[in-house]
């Protein structure tokens, strides 16, 4: 699925975010960096030891905030790190902690001037955020940026399975 939000394109695909062609990806990393399961693991795998060197150098990233390294091997130029939060029954600032990760990461990609950021499922897997509430909140602060700038011309989302990208095929049509 396939939207235009003002100057831009928002894009919801089902797909491996390790093959994207977008200038960025975005990793939903661990606040240590240190890797780990899901698509932290599958973006080192893919991009070679080089993004590690570079996330040991940085050394870590708060929940909510974002970093950038280079992409090593992958076809994308830039790997954006950003922690959202582990879900607690949402009590805990989850839902700010989510928008933030989101915004951060756009922030980031918007100072290095990119024009595209392919973006997963951030919390959804080993976070246990809820699936629909998750989807809400990522597509809400996409379409909230693109509406109020006109520099980055495309963020898409890199479903893994295919619930998962019914469920933001689901929530982007509530939105709009
Ligand atoms: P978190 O720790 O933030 O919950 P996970 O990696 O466990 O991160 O899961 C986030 C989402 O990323 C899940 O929907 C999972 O299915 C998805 N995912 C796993 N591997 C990939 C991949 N290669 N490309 C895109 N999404 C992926």
């Amino acid at each position: 699925m396939e939207v235009k939000v003002n100057k831009g394109t928002l894009s919801l695909v089902q797909g491996d975010i390790t093959q994207e062609e977008t200038e960025a990806i975005v990793n939903a990393a661990n606040s240590r960096l240190a890797g780990g399961a899901g698509v932290d693991g599958a973006i080192h795998r893919a991009g070679g030891p080089s993004i590690m060197d570079e996330c040991r150098q940085i050394g870590g990233c708060p929940t909510g905030q974002a970093v950038i390294t280079t992409a090593g091997k992958l076809k994308a130029r830039y790997v954006i790190h950003t922690v959202g939060p582990v879900y607690r029954g949402g009590g805990r600032g989850e839902a700010n902690l989510l928008r933030s990760a989101y915004a951060e990461s756009l922030k980031l990609a918007s100072l290095r001037k990119l024009k595209s950021v392919a973006f997963p499922a951030i919390s959804t897997g080993v976070y246990s955020y809820p699936l629909g509430e998750a989807a809400r909140i990522a597509l809400k602060t996409a379409v909230e940026y693109l509406r109020s700038h006109e520099d980055i011309e495309l963020i898409r989302f890199v479903l893994f399975d295919r619930g998962t990208y019914e469920v933001f095929v689901e929530e982007l049509r509530k939105i709009l």
